[in-house]
């Protein structure tokens, strides 16, 4: 039911100054609890839950350490609704939370301990042009879905790789995917970024509309506004040949001088893609070809390793979509404390030996003494993956235009008091990474916001003159920087 005192702010959406006197001399929890019942009011009490919330959506996080209780949750179902609600955070001036898929493992940033999460699970639909050219994307969808929906149409989108993720931070952070190689990252696959600003206008950004704010959305994170809406171009792939395998764990140095191999001879065939995780129990190695194929021959340099353990998936033309459901049954669901890291290097057989022994180490003694797993996965970068991203107009995340590697880690554990001793496993992989690197003349500056830890600086990796231009377009969309200031965290340009 409408609260009577919200009336005129739910139609004018924004209150007169006179009627902004009356925050005067409130306390932060008074102001939450008018501003949650005034998004009760403007977007129905169907869709913000105050007091009695629903733990289930609470919980959503895929990080324990990320669960917070926040005083209220909005879940808006339009872009509308966004408006409304960014305007009553900002009139409130109360503290939120803004949550996709809440797959980011850092503490804070899609969850909030009090204030608002708007959590935007209910805008995920997922719709084609006409032509199948353009797919237009909820932040709220989850890759599976957005995957299952494309494939019944023969196509499919540079997007997630793991089915539970959401849409909306992957595509802010960058967003690599099997075939970014050959297409860019999602965010340079973006035709269009329909956007609520601080001051509740809905607008676009794409090419020739507010085109500063298009550039600064590739990449730039959650410093810009709330993004309703992602047009896509999708792409011609939808039959693809994929193997999975997995190797002793003693074949670890064979698997990463294979990778340097098919990184420095085959990774120019650009159809062609390697995912290597090496666990503290085998090396997995899954081989990516974007088309239908027979063994390409670009993976040469693998066929010459010693038989894997186990064929995880056979040599197999499947699609896009089976593919995904695989990779589904690979991240555990079980509720765990997790963290993931990243780094930058430039492709080196030593380097990638070197500091994988000094990780192996460390990641088993944390092992033994808290139960934590961590994994250690090189993630092929060939030069065509910055260059696709120019062709398309460009991103501020200035990327090595180079073969490289992005290095990162998934690490799961369970307990709260364990958490400094087991993320300085990563923590001190990731200075090995970089004075190792740095010694030998390999190392690189660029940090993937995607696989960036809480303590990391993403954004001051895109270099100064990028990061000067994404503060200045900041500023012009968001004067009184709303989702500086009152954004409960996140890789948010005033920490930069
Ligand atoms: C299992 C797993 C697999 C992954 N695989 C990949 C991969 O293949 N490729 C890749 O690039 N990354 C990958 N990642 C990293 C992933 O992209 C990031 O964790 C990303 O933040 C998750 O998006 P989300 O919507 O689920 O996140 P959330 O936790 O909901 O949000 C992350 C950040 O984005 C902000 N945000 C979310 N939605 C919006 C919006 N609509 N408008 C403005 N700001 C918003 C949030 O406030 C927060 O700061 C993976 C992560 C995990 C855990």
């Amino acid at each position: 039911m409408m609260d009577d005192r919200f009336k005129s702010f739910c139609a004018s959406v924004g209150l007169g100054d006179s009627q902004s006197q009356t925050l005067v001399g409130l306390d932060l929890e008074q102001r939450l609890e008018l501003a949650c019942s005034a998004a009760q009011s403007c977007i129905g009490t169907e869709n913000v839950a105050v007091a009695s919330l629903n733990q289930t959506v609470v919980d959503e996080n895929w990080s324990q350490s990320c669960i917070a209780q926040p005083y209220c949750i909005a879940q808006p179902t339009n872009a509308n609704d966004v408006a409304q609600i960014v305007k009553i955070i900002k009139h409130f001036g109360v503290k939120f939370a803004l949550r996709s898929g809440g797959h980011s493992p850092n503490p804070g940033w899609s969850s909030i301990e009090g204030g608002i999460l708007v959590d935007l699970q209910k805008i995920n639909q997922i719709t084609l042009s006409s032509d199948n050219k353009v797919a237009s994307i909820g932040p709220g969808a989850r890759w599976g879905e957005v995957t299952s929906t494309l494939d019944a149409e023969g196509i499919s989108i540079i997007g997630g790789r793991i089915p539970a993720v959401g849409v909306g931070g992957l595509i802010l952070g960058g967003g690599f995917f099997h075939f970014s190689g050959e297409f860019g990252l999602a965010a340079d696959n973006v035709k269009n970024f329909e956007i609520v600003l601080a001051n509740g206008n809905i607008t676009n950004a794409n090419a020739n509309e507010n085109a500063d704010l298009f550039w600064a959305l590739k990449g730039g994170g959650p410093n810009f506004g709330v993004v309703t809406r992602f047009d896509l171009y999708t792409v011609p792939v939808r039959d693809i040949w994929y193997r999975w395998d997995m190797y002793a764990v003693n074949h670890a140095h064979a698997v990463l001088d294979a990778m340097v191999k098919w990184q420095n001879e085959g990774s120019s065939d650009l159809k062609s893609t390697v995912a290597l995780i090496i666990g503290l129990e085998g090396v997995t190695v899954g081989l990516i070809y974007s088309a239908p194929a027979d063994q390409p021959s670009a993976f040469a340099p693998f066929y010459e390793l010693p038989p894997p353990i186990a064929a995880i998936v056979p040599p197999l033309n499947g699609t896009v979509k089976t593919l995904t459901d695989f990779l589904s049954n690979t991240f555990s669901d079980q509720p765990l404390r997790h963290d993931y890291r990243a780094v930058s290097t430039r492709i080196d057989g030593q380097l990638y030996r070197d500091v994988y022994e000094l990780w192996r180490e460390r990641a088993l003694a944390s092992r033994q003494a808290t139960g934590a797993n961590q994994t250690f996965t090189i993630q092929p970068i060939p030069k065509n993956l910055a260059e696709q991203g120019i062709a398309k107009g460009g991103n501020p995340m200035g990327i090595p235009r180079e073969d490289h590697q992005w290095w990162t880690t998934v690490v799961d554990w369970t307990s709260a008091g364990d958490d400094d001793a087991v993320r300085s496993v990563s923590i001190d992989a990731t200075k090995a990474w970089n004075t190792l690197a740095k010694e030998r003349g390999l190392d690189l500056s660029f940090t993937f916001t995607n696989d960036a830890s809480r303590d990391q600086n993403p954004l001051a990796s895109y270099g100064m003159d990028n990061i000067n231009k994404l503060k200045q377009i900041a500023l012009k969309y968001d004067e009184a920087q709303l989702f500086q200031k009152q954004q409960n965290d996140g890789f948010l340009l005033s920490k930069v």
